[in-house]
């Protein structure tokens, strides 16, 4: 961000300051440009009299007065800042430099949760259990459920329920029950077509139909073939590798694997490129 910024002061002829500065506030993230906006400047011409090479020296001396070895941490101590990291993240979800996921898994095929961190406060209890291990680990995870509960009730639009893209469920290890047609089998569709197609799942000893996977599992969305976009490398992977996931899941491999999976790598490939131009296709 420094550099690209110099690289833009270099070429203004006056106001240099102005533009190194203002091209920071665009690059940096909120949690500097709230530093920078509190120092106040106000002499914008004053290093116009300097060398044009100025900001570029600049970020050179910044550069050299980072320690060549950075300093060690102990895993507790890591352990805190990843936290005390992410808490400042999901609390600062107006910086669109960075946005963190949920990351719930679905509770049938577990690909996880792709809306924004902090979107449902009954995802964050429960999401440090297992790592709260000092005081002030816990005081941060404390703070940050505060803080999730106070902004989901300031907007609405954050407080969604949890959605995900649904993979293949027996990725996950599911198989068909014995009252189906596949006993013991890996089961081939995933979530939004188990809705589609009128399938049932048990959970907690009953057996429940898809469409009502959104009452059984009231934290989540009902899964639809409309919202969706297929996951074709898992559909690739289920559809050629069934005696590694059976072996995997001590199950029975699939007989009836659906021939919309049988994706080819280059397929897939020039898919996710693509995405990567930011022309979504299909
Ligand atoms: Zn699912
Ligand atoms: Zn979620
Ligand atoms: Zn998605």
């Amino acid at each position: 961000s420094i550099s690209s910024a110099a690289e833009k002061a270099i070429v203004v002829d006056s106001g240099r300051t102005y533009v190194f500065i203002a091209c920071l506030r665009d690059l940096l993230p909120v949690y500097f440009v709230e530093k920078m906006s509190s120092l106040e400047i106000q002499d914008y011409a004053a290093c116009d009299g300097q060398n044009r090479d100025v900001f570029r020296e600049i970020k050179n001396d910044i550069l050299r007065s980072i320690p060549k070895h950075g300093p060690s941490f102990q895993n507790n101590q890591i352990d805190e800042m990843i936290a005390s990291v992410r808490s400042d993240m999901i609390t600062r979800q107006q910086n669109d430099s960075v946005k963190l996921r949920c990351g719930e898994p679905c509770p049938r095929c577990e690909i996880s949760c792709h809306l924004e961190a902090g979107h449902s406060s009954q995802n964050s209890e429960g999401k440090y259990s297992g790592t709260v291990t000092t005081p002030t680990l816990f005081t941060i995870t404390a703070v940050t459920k505060q803080l999730l509960k106070v902004s989901k009730k300031s907007s609405s639009e954050r407080f969604r329920k949890h959605d995900s893209c649904h993979q293949p469920i027996g990725l996950a290890g599911m198989i068909w029950d014995s009252h189906s047609s596949y006993p013991g089998q890996l089961c081939a569709p995933n979530c939004a077509m188990q809705v589609r197609n009128r399938q049932s799942f048990i959970h907690d000893n009953a057996t429940h139909p898809y469409v009502k996977f959104d009452i059984v599992y009231p934290e989540w969305r009902l899964p639809s073939m409309e919202q969706q976009e297929s996951l074709k490398l898992r559909e690739y992977i289920f559809y050629n590798y069934q005696p590694q996931l059976a072996a995997a899941y001590s199950a029975l491999s699939c007989s009836k694997i659906p021939s919309e999976y049988n994706h080819t790598l280059s397929t897939i490939k020039r898919q996710l490129e693509n995405m990567i131009d930011g022309n979504s296709s299909d």
